[in-house]
């Protein structure tokens, strides 16, 4: 991993940049929430570019760390990324919807027409937009930190990490698996209910299970997701495989088109 450490010969604080394509900018927003420790953070790195809160950004200084959220859904998002990848030593992508391709990645499937029906706008008024899919997908990433937001915690623990010059820890067990630690009662077994904790990479406490609600998938899929496994448990129950699909695609529709989802939901036909 490209290192953005002080050195003897570079004795400065590491430059950062963050950055939003499109998407909601709730990453950009959780990194504000870490408050006494961003100002603490802020002591040991200078960020020089970052729009959301400074109204001097420089946007031409070569960077050392550049945060990037968002999916690129226009030719101006592509545009960005390629400028910030030749500016950045190490690009670090944040949020789902960067490394996964998150909500926004599930317009590819409406079209112009229902869009501008939804909006009640004319079609002509849209602005011109290309398939969307996550920025992961376009230039390479130094490092990825998924979730819907991401956590502010494991941000913090990333950044102290590439500040001493190592890599971060990041999780690789299932929501399932944070779910069993926490002896919750189990949505899809005793409510019989869509949970993708299963297939969801791990990371927020599991969350949603803790209060009572199935996982959505929002941190995307595990590194090797059982999709079929699944599949079959939610079939025993009785659960609909269109309705398995939908919701698994929500977050990460990218990936899981990939991994054969396209069949259940465009197929449209029960097995
Ligand atoms: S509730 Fe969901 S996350 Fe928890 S054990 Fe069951 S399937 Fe896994
Ligand atoms: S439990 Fe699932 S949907 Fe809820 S925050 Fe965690 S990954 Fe996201």
């Amino acid at each position: 991993m490209t290192s953005v450490v002080e050195t003897a010969a570079s004795p400065r604080p590491p430059r950062v940049g963050i950055f939003g394509l499109t998407g909601c900018a709730g990453d950009q927003l959780q990194i504000l929430n870490c408050e006494d420790q961003l100002l603490q953070l802020a002591e040991r790195m200078e960020i020089v570019d970052w729009v959301m809160v400074k109204s001097n950004s420089d946007r031409r200084t070569p960077l050392d760390i550049a945060f990037v959220e968002g999916v690129v859904a226009t030719r101006r998002d592509l545009e960005m990324l390629r400028q910030v990848r030749a500016r950045a030593k190490m690009l670090v992508a944040i949020g789902t919807c960067a490394v996964w391709g998150g909500l926004p990645a599930m317009v590819n499937r409406i079209s112009r027409d229902e869009l501008a029906r939804e909006a009640g706008r004319d079609v002509s008024d849209l602005p011109e937009t290309v398939e969307a899919r996550p920025a992961s997908e376009f230039v390479p990433f130094d490092l990825k930190l998924t979730g819907c937001p991401i956590e502010r915690d494991e941000f913090l623990r990333l950044v102290h990490a590439v500040l001493a010059g190592t890599r971060p820890e990041l999780p690789r067990v299932p929501v399932c698996w944070e779910c069993k630690a926490k002896e919750n009662l189990c949505r899809v077994i005793h409510f019989g209910e869509v949970c993708c904790g299963a297939m969801t990479r791990g990371g927020c406490g599991a969350r949603c299970p803790s209060h009572g609600v199935a996982c959505g998938g929002c941190r995307g899929p595990v590194e090797t997701p059982n999709y079929d496994a699944n599949i079959t448990m939610f079939r025993d129950r009785g659960i609909s495989w269109i309705e398995i699909a939908r919701r698994m695609e929500r977050f990460s529709a990218p990936a899981w088109m990939k991994a054969g989802l396209e069949r259940e939901v465009h197929g449209g036909q029960e097995p």
